[in-house]
Order: C-alpha cells, then structure tokens, then sequence
C-alpha cells in the first residue's frame, strides 16, 4: 500500500502556499521561519486543515452511498465549518453537533464566525452541553440514529476527523507536497512546528516524514491542555498512518514529540502567551492566527526559538492550520 492507493476527492488549490516570515525572523533573531498557509488552501469557507483530510474521507462517504456528513465539535468548530463546506461542494447535506467545549463568556459565540458560516452553508447545526472531549459521544450517536431514521444515509466523521481510520492521510501527503516545494525552493526544513488536539494532523505528517530520506523534527504543541491524552491520539494514529501508507519500519518513540506549555489550563482559553503571539505576528506579519489553536502554537515556535532549543541555523516551518473565523467570538479580548 501507499498513499497513492487511496482515492483523493479534490477540495484544495493544489500545493498550499509557503512563505518566509522574515520580520517575525528578523525580531526573534535566531532561525529563519517560513509559514505553509493551510488557511488559504481552497476556496471552501476560508479552509484550514481539515478540507485536507476530508479529500480523503469523501470518497470513502460516497462509496458508502452517504448522503449526510455528520460530525462533532465545539460550538465555534473550524473543523465542522470545514465539514459544511465540504458537504455544499460535494453535494451532501451536513449534520453539526456543536457543543459547549469552551466556558467562554463572548455573548456572540453562539451566533457569529465558525457557525454562522456553517448556518449560512445549510448545515443542520445542533447546540448541545458536553463538555471538551475528543472522543465518542452520544449526542453524535444521536444524530446518526435521527439521520438514518428520516430515511437518510449518515457518514460519521469524529472530531478533527481524526479517530477515524483515513484521518493520517491528509497530512502524510503534506508531508510529501514539503519534499516538493523544498526542490523548488532550494529549502530544507530541519524543524516542523504544528499544533497538536484531536492529533491526525501532527500524526499524518510524522507518519509521512518518517517515509522520506533526510530526517527532521517536527513538532507538536500541545493546545488541548490534556498533553498525555494528546499525545496517546498522535501516537496511535501516527503508527495507523505509517502501515497505511506502506512505511517499512516502525516509527521510533522520538518520532512522536507532543510539547506542553503553552496551552494554559484550558482548551480553548488564550492566555498571555497567546495573546501575545497573536499580536505579534499580526503586527510584523499581517499573518492572522486564532486564539484556540495557532496563538498557542505559535507561542510555542517564539519561545523555542528565542531559547535557542530550536537553534539559529536551523529552517522552521511554522504549519499555520487555519481557524481565524474563530476570532470574531473573541472580540473581547482584544479590546
Ligand atoms: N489548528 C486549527 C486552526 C484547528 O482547527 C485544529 C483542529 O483541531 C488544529 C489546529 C489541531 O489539529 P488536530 O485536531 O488535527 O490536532
């Protein structure tokens, strides 16, 4: 098997864009840092990671004779917003369990960015009070069971789609479109740096690297605040990803770098670092990351450079995954 045998439903541009980020370079004075744009991948609702690794779980949905995708996330979702306009574009409808993964006080995150898009695609959006958790939950089940009862054919597709056995392979052909744009570039990228939650896109791009022949880092920062559960979810599906796509060894325990520190003490709540990361790379940059996911990891790149852990020869490329809708129920913080 390699990546190659798996049929791939196209929903991006092509390769996503990769840049210098030379003044954030210049201002942390140590390794030179670039950024591959997950956020303008596609034309599909501002993109982000998981319009890649739903390329392919939509042909696995239409062999199936799937006519509703239906997943799960926290009210404001990037990833069910992806779901939704995956689901215009292919033609399926799309059901939406949105639940209060986030005690976030905002009186507009209810109404406004991720699911305000989803609601403007036609997604059947669904509030629902459970707390964070990436794993099975019944209001997911629940909305299964009403699909199939109104004569439906539901498709499942978990948080992040990445407890699901396709959920590697987006980011292990990343992984692949890297080798590529390094030939072009004249670049190689000794250090990845990615955000790590439901874990298929940190996992996807282990499993994909290990394949190629000059070894790098890449790694994970934790934005969950659950390091250990994080951590198990890369690795399982790390290892799920490299027999998939044929990988002739096993992956080495320190292939699978999951770094905590920087997501404070809750999914989903900026703290300082966050905040401050945000600001400066939106001032130095106009590069716009949110304050769930890319803040943090972001946080965790400036730290790590200015320490010296990732050292001044090195080549950083920084995975920006996406997830500005979110910002717009964040206003607060910002004022
Ligand atoms: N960054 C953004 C913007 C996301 O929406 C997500 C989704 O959870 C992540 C990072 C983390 O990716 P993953 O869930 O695959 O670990």
């Amino acid at each position: 098997m390699s990546l190659d045998s798996f049929e791939r439903y196209p929903l991006l541009f092509g390769p996503s864009p990769v840049h210098p980020l030379e003044r954030l370079s210049a201002h942390l004075g140590g390794a030179r840092i670039w950024a591959k744009r997950e956020d303008c991948n596609s034309g599909l609702a501002f993109g982000g990671n998981k319009t890649r690794k739903l390329e392919y779980l939509i042909p696995d949905a239409l062999r199936q004779g799937a006519d509703t995708l239906v997943s799960i996330g926290g009210i404001q979702s990037n990833h069910t917003r992806q779901v939704a306009a995956v689901a215009a574009r292919a033609g399926l409808k799309a059901v939406l369990v949105q639940e209060s993964w986030v005690d976030w006080p905002d009186a507009v995150n209810d109404k406004v960015g991720n699911i305000l898009l989803s609601r403007i695609m036609g997604a059947d959006v669904r509030l629902v009070r459970a707390g964070f958790g990436i794993g099975f939950k019944e209001s997911w089940q629940q909305a299964l069971d009403d699909v199939r009862a109104a004569g439906g054919t539901p498709y499942a597709i978990p948080a992040g789609a990445s407890d699901h056995p396709l959920g590697g392979l987006g980011f292990a052909g990343w992984a692949r479109e890297v080798e590529q744009q390094e030939r072009e570039l004249g670049v190689f990228f000794d250090t990845i740096v990615v955000c790590s939650v439901t874990g298929s896109t940190h996992a996807g791009m282990i499993a994909g690297f290990a394949g190629q022949d000059r070894p790098r880092r890449v790694l994970g920062i934790d934005a969950s605040a659950k390091l250990d559960e994080t951590r198990a979810q890369v690795e399982k599906i790390a290892r799920g990803t490299a027999g998939l796509i044929g990988l002739r060894r096993d992956l080495r325990d320190d292939e699978i770098t999951v770094l905590g520190g920087w997501a404070g003490d809750f999914y989903g709540i900026p703290v300082e670092s966050t905040l401050n990361a945000i600001r400066l790379t939106a001032g130095l940059e106009g590069m716009i990351i949110d304050p769930v996911y890319e803040g943090k990891s972001m946080a965790g790149l400036i730290d790590l450079v200015k320490s010296g852990d990732i050292p001044k020869d090195s080549n950083v490329l920084y995975a920006h995954l996406g997830g500005q809708p979110a910002l717009n129920a964040y206003s607060g913080v910002f004022q």
